[in-house]
């Protein structure tokens, strides 16, 4: 975070760490005299000195104005237009100023229209939360606050911009965002926003699935997931994004899913506590994945991730087709009522299915084959989180990324990396011999309870 003495609007940002196309972009709108700004995530992020994701840009400018101005672009979008700036792979996601939308008839606040065109002030307010409704002016190199998001982002705290209520109604998805930036940036959640979230949790069933799922995994890959999850909890919210999930810990045993404060370090396990505690350690192996490598793990290594405590105890003795059962039984559960993609779902049960040969008996496991199959990648960095998991010796993983190093040169999976246009510094993710946790400490306790 900037220090004390370099807070405020005036703060320059590291113009350097701001993609090269998306000044492109804000310098010819600029030129052809449309108001235009960075926006959003990437203000944030680069105000708070953290790399953004994605840069974002807003301007006065019609989405038939942008196209008319780029070549490179298309508008998409049927309920909000909005223009694309292509830059070879890389898209620049370019939107006009946005009136905050009208509540539709009735009582129910959801949001349906959102497409009528305002101005800057207008396309602040109608953000999720303060940190989110920051503008980055330019030609001057300081930021538009129209929200009051600067304080916030000093403070280290999640507000919804406008009555908190009112925008979970409106959108409840917001509520699994406040709980990925709260984790992610360590942040705390400011107590009337909480309290509203808490009291409107129910409507997230009225979300579409497809977005659930997307900020689901989003939860998993933003390298907080261990954070993320025990929010999820605390504010009840679990049951409802992830309940058959929650079933498949009941069904095995009889205390179901514990949550991860039950587990201080390295005291002996009561019984029945070992796929809760798995769960805990999965998510904080994969966080140190995230993290150490910059990579995001795809969505069948995420997948095989919430499987793998499930079904831990059924792994390495059962054969082959008793595996192939159980995880076809758990998947069956798991993937339908969240509307998982087939392909994810085979990955992962690839991914799972290969894992039982890398870490099985000799006969089992020396198959160089294994590593020419599309999945391997995918393989090996479930393997590597799962051996930092269990706190197991990295020698298994240590010997496939040997095999894979001296291997012809793999068919990269069709999912990796999944995200993005990074490209995987080094295969996998070399475990770490287990030192302490990488998140879930630190100021966003709860977020403030
Ligand atoms: P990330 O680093 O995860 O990309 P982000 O803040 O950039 O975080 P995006 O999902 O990329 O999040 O959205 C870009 C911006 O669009 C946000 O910063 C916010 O201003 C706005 N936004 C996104 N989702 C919503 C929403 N559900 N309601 C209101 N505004 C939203
Ligand atoms: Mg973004």
């Amino acid at each position: 975070m900037a220090t004390d003495n370099e807070t405020g609007p005036n703060v320059a940002l590291p113009l350097r760490e701001v993609d090269p196309d998306a000044l492109k972009v804000v310098r010819k709108l600029l030129a052809n005299g449309h108001e235009t700004y960075l926006v959003g995530g990437c203000v944030r992020d680069l105000y708070l000195r953290r790399r953004p994701k994605d840069f974002d840009v807003a301007t006065s400018a019609t989405p038939e104005q942008i196209r008319k101005t780029f070549r490179n672009s298309r508008i998409i979008g049927r309920r909000f237009k909005l223009a694309h700036v292509f830059f070879g792979s890389k898209i620049i996601e370019t939107s006009t100023f946005r009136t905050t939308p009208v509540a539709t008839e009735g009582d129910d606040m959801l949001i349906t229209r959102d497409n009528e065109w305002g101005s800057i002030e207008d396309d602040a307010r109608r953000r999720d939360f303060t940190i989110n409704g920051l503008f980055h002016d330019l030609e001057n190199n300081r930021i538009v606050d129209l929200v009051d998001g600067i304080p916030d982002l000093d403070r280290g705290v999640i507000r919804t911009i406008g009555d908190p209520t009112l925008r979970f109604q409106e959108d409840p998805v917001r509520m699994i965002r406040a709980i990925k930036f709260a984790a992610r940036l360590d942040f705390t959640i400011e107590e009337e926003t909480w309290q509203a979230l808490l009291a409107t949790v129910g409507d997230i069933t009225k979300c579409s699935r497809a977005r659930l799922l997307e900020e689901i995994y989003k939860l998993l890959r933003g390298g907080a997931s261990r954070r993320s999850f025990e929010l999820l909890i605390e504010a009840k919210i679990f049951p409802y994004v992830l309940p058959t999930y929650i079933d498949l810990f009941k069904e095995r045993t009889e205390v179901g899913l514990v949550r991860a404060q039950r587990f201080p370090k390295d005291e002996p396990l009561p019984p029945g506590y070992h796929p809760s505690r798995l769960f805990w350690e999965f998510l904080d192996a994969l966080d140190e994945y995230t993290s150490e490598t910059g990579q995001s793990a795809s969505n069948g290594v995420l997948l095989a991730i919430l499987m793998a405590p499930v079904i831990d105890q059924e792994w390495i003795n059962a054969s082959r087709r008793d595996l192939d059962r159980t995880i076809d039984a758990t998947m069956d559960a798991l993937c339908g009522p969240l509307g998982i993609a087939r392909r994810d779902r085979e990955l992962a049960r690839q991914i799972l299915m290969a894992h039982r040969r890398m870490v099985g008996p000799t006969k089992r496991r020396r198959r160089p084959s294994l590593v020419q199959r599309q999945y391997f990648h995918d393989a090996l960095v479930f393997l590597g989180i799962a051996v930092q998991a269990r706190g197991e010796d990295d020698g298994e993983f240590s010997h496939w990324q040997r095999l894979a190093a001296t291997a012809a040169p793999m068919v990269a999976s069709e999912e990796s990396p999944a995200h993005g246009d990074k490209r995987p510094r080094r295969r996998g993710g070399r475990p770490r011999r287990r030192s302490g946790r990488t998140s879930g400490s630190g100021r966003s306790q709860r977020a403030g309870s």
